[in-house]
């Protein structure tokens, strides 16, 4: 088919709404010099907005049965308003593996390109690029300097260790600094005494030279981590996924930073990714005091300037290794050779709302798009990663071991069903928290719950305080003398009176951990707690003070959520309390087994991590259950096996592939009648199980159902949500609804 006016040109763009197609605009005389490239970004008027959107397709590749080719007839096109004409194109790699996750995940291309773009790359005017800053030694030579240094050393150990850290790393930014918790009076102090200056960083492509290492930290590889490190290494410069399956310190940090030599060494770009760089900042110092090459960050902590510096960093080739959080996925790298995903299991890699991607599974794209090699590390992987691993797709090692000295922690389980309860602490528990105390080592209880109690009730009638827009109890904290809902955020006072029955008698039910804090200090008067969890951590650089007061023994009990779980390392922690096990025993959603397991062997891993040996305490009601009896007795790998052989029967993921859509309103019919619409279609190669009403049915005023759509292969399953998606259109309950598209769905408990 010929298009008209083919002197003119045209450009098909990715423009930032919640649509499933790009557009055309013309590209107006003046502006066609010099020409114009895919990845471009351009200033367009859609609607009454201006916005930036990217150049996908030009002129002849425009395919006009996809294209709106009528438009083109009709003369209707617009113009581009203006071509940014900077340096912030984006390659055609980028492009074309943006496109990819767009496929995967059926999501509105221009969205997916908007959240791949710091914030400054999405508004409409030009971006200054000053390079950034960045901190450097002044070389010693005057006596006074080096009076002051030795002053440092003695005085001031915290700016000596700065001080000694952009010694040796020369060329380190603020971020970074921050990230491992320095403050700027510290690094003002050196400055102030001319022993740091701040210099501008020149842009050039990072090049390897033997310096860059820092042999003098490396470690002698045992024998299991030496034959992975030389697996990976025969693997390089093709697509190939390795799998560390490796107990918490085990050494698989030391197995990522020694393959990663090979690649840097040929001068090319490593992408780490990790659950949380700001809660484990010694991960970043590890990489720093092995490798003097640039490191750029990636993470919520950094402002949009310094957003944009590690962006260009990784264009420019300029980063040698950039270390991130889920969405470092789609930095644009100049060079990449290896990506390596740390705790793949870890549910933060899937972001939950809008673009629904998972981390982990997009770096597999990528590094098979790249030919590159991807490390997958975890001390409990994922089922899929592990099916994957046991069926031969990718390469599969195991660290048995802790490296070191230390000893693996033992898990046991407390039966709490006939004991005397105190506070949620049985007094089994309580008599080995306090020998613990008593040889001076630390303690760690657990309680996945905030808060000071989950509920508010009347003792006479047992009314319960439910969020009126949720139905579900609002959360008591004690310290606001407020009653928060935890599902919307919605905040009240606590009432005086039962509103059902008049009595006076209104009390907290259960525990969480603000109230657990207040009742072991009673218990354990003389030590000093500290509770990390959401609410104790909310003000900026609160948790790396509490981490380090806890690094400094300043506290030998310590309570928290799911953040103390994650990737800590508390040398003297011996002992690990679970306060509640049973949590998941009994849970609808299939996923929540593996996901109690996971957190329990990951809360174990911080036990105990130094010489001493530590242990774990479970309490549950129910020891005899199977599945806690297979995790403590023959460990999460026998565990996880044997689940993966229930999956297989029961056909549920990582053996077959799903699709969850969400819909929601202010009235329960209209989320059903349009998810029963879509079960009315034929189609052949899914099956529907659904609609259901979600586990949380009413959420801040909106009725939620859902539709699970599960098919054979991933291919039955994109044919049949392109059909899908088709026929929403035509759906008469579209409008009155809020709906959305979940693949590989993680949490079917929303
Ligand atoms: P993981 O990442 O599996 O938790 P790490 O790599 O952090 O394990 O290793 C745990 C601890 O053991 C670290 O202090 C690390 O320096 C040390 N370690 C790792 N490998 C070795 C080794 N081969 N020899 C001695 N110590 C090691
Ligand atoms: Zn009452
Ligand atoms: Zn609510």
């Amino acid at each position: 088919m010929q298009l008209p006016f083919v002197s003119e040109q045209y450009v098909q763009v990715a423009v930032p709404v919640p649509m499933r197609q790009l557009f055309t605009y013309q590209v107006p005389q003046e502006m066609q010099a010099p020409s114009i490239q895919v990845g471009e970004r351009v200033a367009v008027s859609f609607g009454s907005r201006k916005v930036i959107a990217i150049v996908m397709a030009i002129n002849s590749d425009i395919d006009p049965i996809v294209d709106d080719e009528r438009t083109i007839a009709n003369k209707k096109i617009k113009p581009i308003a203006s071509r940014l004409n900077d340096s912030f194109h984006l390659s055609d790699s980028l492009v074309s593996f943006l496109t990819l996750c767009a496929n995967y995940y059926h999501h509105p291309i221009g969205d997916v390109f908007q959240q791949a773009l710091p914030k400054l790359l999405r508004q409409v005017k030009n971006v200054d690029i000053k390079p950034p800053m960045v901190f450097q030694r002044v070389t010693v030579t005057d006596p006074v300097k080096a009076e002051h240094l030795v002053k440092i050393e003695s005085k001031a150990p915290k700016q000596f260790a700065l001080y000694q850290l952009i010694s040796k790393h020369q060329g380190t930014s603020w971020a970074e600094l921050r990230t491992l918790g320095y403050s700027k009076t510290q690094l003002n102090a050196l400055i102030a005494k001319d022993l740091i200056c701040e210099v501008k960083q020149q842009p050039h492509q990072f090049s390897w030279h033997k310096e860059n290492l820092a042999q003098e930290n490396k470690q002698v590889l045992s024998t299991e981590q030496a034959v992975i490190v030389s697996t990976i290494n025969q693997t390089l410069e093709q697509f190939s996924c390795h799998l560390i399956d490796g107990v918490t310190g085990s050494g698989k940090t030391e197995v990522y930073l020694q393959a990663m030599e090979a690649v840097l060494a040929k001068s090319k770009q490593v992408l780490v990714i990790v659950p949380e760089i700001g809660l484990t900042p010694q991960t970043l110092l590890r990489f720093e005091q092995r490798f003097n090459v640039p490191i750029c960050l990636h993470h919520s902590n950094l402002n949009d300037t310094e957003r944009l510096d590690t962006w260009l960093n990784a264009q420019q080739g300029s980063a040698a290794i950039i270390i991130g959080t889920r969405s470092a996925i789609f930095s644009p790298l100049h060079q990449l050779g290896m990506i390596i995903i740390d705790e793949e299991h870890d549910s933060s890699l899937k972001q939950q709302d809008s673009f629904r991607y998972h981390g982990r599974d997009m770096a597999i794209l990528r590094a098979r798009q790249l030919n590159i090699t991807i490390i997958l590390g975890s001390a409990t992987p994922s089922f899929e990663s592990l099916q994957n691993a046991l069926s031969g797709k990718y390469h599969y090692h195991q660290l048995r071991h802790r490296a070191g000295k230390s000893k693996k922690a033992k898990i046991t389980l407390l039966d709490v069903a006939k004991q005397q309860m105190e506070f949620g602490l049985s007094g089994s528990l309580k008599h080995e928290i306090s020998k613990t105390l008593a040889r001076g080592e630390q303690v760690l209880v657990f309680l996945n719950r905030r808060g000071y109690a989950p509920a508010i009730t009347c003792q006479e009638c047992h009314w319960l305080c439910d969020c009126q827009r949720c139905d579900k109890p609002y959360t008591f904290h004690q310290k606001q003398q407020l009653l928060i809902c935890h599902h919307c955020g919605s905040q009240k006072r606590v009432p005086r009176q039962c509103p059902s029955c008049g009595s006076v008698r209104i009390a907290p039910v259960g525990q969480g951990t603000e109230q657990l804090e207040q009742r072991i200090h009673e218990i354990f008067p003389d030590v000093s707690i500290v509770r990390i969890d959401r609410d104790s951590t909310r003000k900026k650089g609160e948790l790396t003070r509490l981490l380090q007061e806890i690094a400094d023994k300043k506290h030998q009990l310590l309570i928290g959520t799911q953040m103390l779980a994650k990737g800590h390392h508390f040398p003297d922690v011996t002992l690990v309390a679970v306060l509640d096990g049973d949590g998941a025993l009994f849970s609808f959603d299939f996923r929540a087994s593996e996901q109690m397991a996971q957190l329990m062997i990951q809360v174990a891993g911080r036990a105990g991590r130094a010489s001493k040996p530590g242990q774990v305490l479970v309490q549950t009601s129910y020891p005899e259950h199977p599945l806690l009896q297979d995790l403590v007795h023959n460990g999460y790998q026998h565990f996880a096996k044997q689940a993966l052989v229930e999956r297989k029967q029961a056909m549920l993921p990582p053996f077959s592939f799903q699709a969850l859509i969400r819909a929601e309103a202010n009235y329960p019919s209209y989320p059903e009648k349009f998810l029963r619409q879509l079960t009315e279609l034929d189609l052949i190669n899914c099956q529907f199980a659904g609609p259901v009403p979600a586990a949380m049915e009413k959420k801040a005023g909106k009725y939620r159902y859902h539709l699970i759509l599960q098919a054979k292969s991933r291919k039955e399953l994109h044919v049949t949500i392109l059909q899908l998606l088709a026929a929403i259109t035509d759906n008469e309950w579209q409008s009155k609804v809020r709906w959305s598209l979940d693949i590989d769905p993680i949490d079917l408990n929303w």
